[in-house]
Parts: structure tokens; sequence; C-alpha cells
């Protein structure tokens, strides 16, 4: 057979050839309805899910026990309990035997059934433990589809997956195709933070891949190749090794500064929500994380996280990071990152934590608790106004019983914020600019459905110079943690402006101190400043 290209998106660059992990069989819209005979193997498959995850489970505790973590380990115990428990059990026995169901299919129905009877009893335990059976769920489901933790070998193919799934799933994969998504959604992200080739929007078509079926996604075009022929298999495998050499190369090079060949300093941090992040930037150079993640570990949530849940996520990424500087963003909920709790509400990123003002403060008391290693530094997400920062200020004076303040800063990530830049820096410590949510936001783009993020139009442009003269004018540091920091085209268009750090994916940070080494920021400068002169354009027509 001929090969067969499936055309996407691209959403995270790089090429993998490997073997189809398929998710979802079936598109949303279609149950895929078990024969008879076949459903006692079903079943049967569903129990040996559970058995394996459980199995799992025990001995993440024992690790977690051994390392002194008890607290964690007694969490992860329950988890144990819930593999285990018959009425879980049953449901996903009438799922499969009465319904049909397939058995990954079955075992999230059955852990979501569960969840929600146990959310709807009020209690905000059970609420937590309601998110910890559909966890449970997802990942006996996972099992049952055939994919095994950290031996994943092969291409993800999903209709969709939110960035908590790409964080957990696709870790050790080669790749990861969804048949809906946007290049700017969160798992997105997520697949070019972790170096993961990624493409979306491919279409129900490639829910038709079979399990197994070797494929070669090409994440820099945005397609997928079915029945691959053999130059093509080659091409590809010559690429991923060809990225691997380069991640060996910045490993090498990691010591040297990100200076441009005219002797201009820049300072490049990683953005990140893992450890595994966090690993992977250092060994590549960077100076620290610019932007932490915090919200993504809590999308399924059904109440504020605890002062113990944010501590447990805290104490183990920041102490990968002692001596090093540490950009932690506070809670950024909304748009494609609302859980349940969230749902309909009115506000987002710091105005949505300032409705709930013990939720900021229980946040802030475990940042500056667990942070006491690091350069700790506290970012708020969508900022629009001054007075968000100094309300920030004034709950973090109250928690700070005696130990020093971490600085705070500010994202630029609205075009409120923008235009009023200068007010900002001047109750600020840093201004940090979120290019992702701006260019949407200026251009009027939908984020989680967005073909392209053209942050190089001139509104885009204009806006993150005023923000860049604003910090000058203050004395402040201006950061870029946006995606376009680590966009070839774009980053040194940012440099010319004058941002002084950039923010990138853990996985770019050597290939992105490697582009500044190459750069002369006299020249950036002049171009950077003869776009500012463009007109502006179609926004659509201008991708970057
Ligand atoms: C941004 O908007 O550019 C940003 C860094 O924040 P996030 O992508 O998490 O919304
Ligand atoms: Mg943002």
């Amino acid at each position: 057979m001929g090969e067969q290209p499936l055309r996407g998106v691209s959403a995270a660059p790089g090429v993998a050839s490997g073997k189809a992990v398929v998710l979802d069989r079936v598109g949303a819209h279609e149950v895929r309805i078990l024969p008879l005979d076949s459903r006692a193997a079903e079943l049967d498959q569903a129990r040996h899910a559970l058995e394996v995850v459980a199995t799992e489970m025990e001995h993440i505790a024992s690790g977690l026990r051994d390392a002194g973590r008890n607290e964690e380990a007694d969490i992860v115990e329950t988890g144990v309990l819930m593999a285990g428990d018959p009425e879980l059990f049953a449901r996903v026995e009438s799922l499969v035997m009465k319904s049909g169901r397939p058995a990954g299919d079955a075992l999230r129905e059955a852990a979501d059934e569960s969840a929600q009877e146990l959310a709807q009893l009020g209690d905000s335990l059970f609420a937590e433990r309601a998110d910890d059976v559909r966890s449970l769920g997802r990942r006996a489901a996972a099992r049952a589809n055939g994919y095994e933790p950290g031996v994943i070998s092969g291409v993800i193919i999903a209709s969709t997956l939110g960035p908590a799934d790409v964080a957990e799933l696709a870790m050790n994969a080669k790749g990861v195709a969804l048949a809906g998504g946007g290049v700017t959604a969160h798992a997105a992200i997520v697949a070019r933070s972790l170096g993961v080739p990624m493409v979306v929007g491919l279409g129900g078509d490639v829910l038709d891949v079979g399990d197994g079926e070797e494929v070669v996604l090409d994440g820099d075009d945005g397609v997928l190749f079915r029945y691959p022929d053999r130059a093509r298999i080659a091409a590809a495998r010559a690429e991923a090794d060809r990225r691997h050499a380069a991640r060996q190369s910045a490993v090498v090079h990691r010591l040297e500064p990100a200076q441009t060949k005219d002797g201009h300093r820049l300072h490049v941090l990683a953005n990140a929500t893992s450890v595994a992040e966090i690993v992977e930037a250092l060994a590549q150079g960077a100076e620290g994380v610019g932007l932490l993640r915090t919200e993504l570990l809590y999308l399924d949530a059904r109440g504020w996280p605890t002062e113990a849940q944010h501590a447990s996520f805290l104490k183990l990424i920041l102490a990968s990071l002692a001596g090093h500087v540490a950009t932690v963003r506070l809670l950024d909920f909304g748009g494609d990152k609302t859980p349940p709790f969230l749902k309909g509400a009115e506000h987002r990123g710091i105005e949505l934590l300032l409705d709930s003002p013990d939720a900021l403060k229980t946040q802030l008391g475990a940042i500056v608790a667990a942070g006491a290693d690091t350069k700790l530094r506290i970012l708020i997400p969508m900022v629009t106004s001054p007075d968000q920062v100094r309300a920030v200020h004034e709950v973090l004076g109250s928690v700070l019983r005696g130990r020093p303040a971490p600085q705070v800063g500010a994202m630029i990530e609205t075009p409120e914020a923008a235009r009023r830049a200068g007010e900002i820096a001047d109750v600020s410590d840093f201004l940090s600019i979120g290019t992702n949510d701006l260019t949407q936001l200026v251009l009027g783009l939908d984020r989680e459905h967005s073909k392209s993020a053209p942050v190089t139009d001139v509104r885009v442009l204009r806006l993150i110079d005023a923000t860049v003269r604003a910090g000058r004018a203050a004395g402040i540091p201006v950061d870029v943690c946006g995606e376009a920091a680590s966009d070839e085209r774009a980053m040194p268009i940012l440099v010319g402006l004058g941002v002084d750090e950039l923010s990138v994916a853990a996985a770019r940070v050597g290939e992105v101190r490697k582009w500044v080494r190459g750069l002369d920021f006299a020249a950036c400068r002049d171009s950077s400043r003869a776009l500012l002169l463009d007109q502006p354009a179609d926004a659509a027509g201008k991708g970057v």
C-alpha cells in the first residue's frame, strides 16, 4: 500500500517514527459495542489493568516511604485501595458485560461515575478523592489500551488530550497526534516543553489508524504518514538522531554564557511544570525557571488546592531548583485551564484569585515555605492593573513570618497590562511578557483552536516595546515567557526590542542559548526598530 498522509497542524516540532498507540479507538460520537462472545475476555483485561495500576502505586508508595515521605505515600496508597474497590469493579463489570463497552472506556466511565457520586457528597475531602478516582480510571484505561508507563515508545494517537494527560502519557512517547486540539492550547505547550513532536487538528480519520501500525509523525510540517515507505522511515530516524546529537551538544555547551557576538548578555531560563523538565533544562544550561505553571496539576480539581496539596507539589519541584531562580506563577485558572469547580466563573488569573483571598493566601504561604533554598520569585498571571500587584504584596506580607520577601513580578499578557505597563512596573520587581495570551487577545484569536500565533504582528510588537520601555524606566528586568521566546524567527526580534530574559520550553534551552550566541545585538535592534514602523496587516496572514 502506498503512503497515506493525514494533514493537520504542527503543534510541537520534531519527527518521529514508531508504532501507533491509539488511546481513543473510536471517535467522540461513535460508541463501540463489543460482541457478546468477546466480553468476558474484555472484562479480564479490565481486571488486569486495575491490578497493574494497583501494583504500580504500591511501588511508588514504598519508594516514597523509603525516602521518608510518609504523607505522600499515604495518599498514593489510597489509590491502591481504590483500584481494589469492589463497587468500582461492579460498575466496570456491568459496563463491559451488559453494555458491551471496551475495557478502556468502561474503566474510564466507571471511575467517572464513582467520582461524580463522591463529588456530590459536598465534602471537600471526598471531592479530592473524586479527582483521585478519575485519575485512577484514566491510568487503568491507558493500561487496558496497551500503554505501559515508562516503556511506551510509540506515537500516541487520541481525539484530544489535556495538558496533564500529555505530561503523564507523553513523557516517554515518540510523538502525539490528535484529531482535535489547537497549537496554542496548553497540551501543545507541554509537548513542546518535553520535546515531544505533536500534530493537532488531524480530524477523525486519524482514529482509524490501527494500534501497533507503523507511522511517521512530522511535527515540523504537521503531517502523520500512514504506511510510510522505507525512505520516509529512514529520514525520520536520521532526523531524530540529529536532534539527539543537538541535545548532546547543548549539554556540552551548557556553561557557555548566552551572549550575542557583540557582547550583549541575556538570561535563558525554562518554563516547567515537572521535575523532569527542570532536570532537562538545567542539563542544557538554564539559569533557573522563569515560569512554573502551578495550575496544570489541578485541572480536574473540585475545589481550591489545599496547603498540603500545594506543598507536596512545590517541595518536590523547588528542591530541584536549590540555588537557582525559581519563578512560581500563582494559579492561572481560566480559558482551557478551568477546573470543574470554576466552570462558569467570570474572571480568570489574578482577578479570580483575588475573588478567593483564602486560596491566594494558602498558595503564597506554601510557595514561601517551599522555596526557602531557591532564588524565589512570584509571578502574577493575567494582571490588568497595579492594584492587583499591590494586593498580592499585601497578602504576601501576611504569610512571610520573618522570612525574606521574594521578588514579585507581573505578567504582561493582556492589552490592558501592556497599556498600563509603566504603572505596573512601578509596583513590581520584574515584568514577564506572556506572548501567548497577548497575541491572541490583541488580534482577537481563539487560543484553543487557533492554527497560528502571529506574535510578529506590529500591533503585538508595539505592546512588547512599550512594556520593555516601562521596565527600563522603572529599572527592573523584563522577561518573555511566552512561546515566542523559543521561536527561531521571533526570538531575535524580542532581543532587538531589549528584553533581558528569555524563559523557554525546557527541551529547547540549549538551542535557544546557541541561537543567542549566533546573534548580533546591534543588527537585531535595527531590524526590530524597523519592524515597529510597519503598518498593521491582516493578523491571519502572518504566522509565527
Ligand atoms: C502566555 O500567555 O504567554 C503565558 C506564558 O502563559 P500561559 O501560556 O500559561 O497562559
Ligand atoms: Mg498566559
